[in-house]
């Protein structure tokens, strides 16, 4: 198992209490706390692609109120760790 396995596929978060999908493809129902998606309903309609350039459009910016955001928190770092997780290349 890679210990990568609760990082946001949208955002690259890497903090969520559970992995979005287990290992049968079940999503979690959780709301990530950085880019406000909600596995198993955000992304039923829409892939991960299109929520993380949307989330981007908008600012990247943190999403919960009832989650802090972390101290130094960079959305850009953040999303090069979901990039690099894809292995997409950017834009496509
Ligand atoms: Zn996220």
């Amino acid at each position: 198992m890679p210990n990568n396995a609760n990082i946001c596929p949208v955002c690259g978060y890497p903090n969520l209490f559970e992995p979005p999908y287990d290992e049968f493809s079940c999503s979690s129902h959780e709301i990530c706390p950085s880019c406000g998606v909600q596995f198993g309903y955000d992304d039923a309609t829409r892939s991960h692609q299109d929520l993380r350039e949307k989330w981007i459009s908008g600012g990247c910016k943190w999403h919960s109120k009832g989650t802090k955001m972390p101290e130094n928190w960079k959305a850009l770092e953040q999303l090069k760790k979901v990039k690099k997780n894809n292995g997409k290349p950017q834009g496509v």
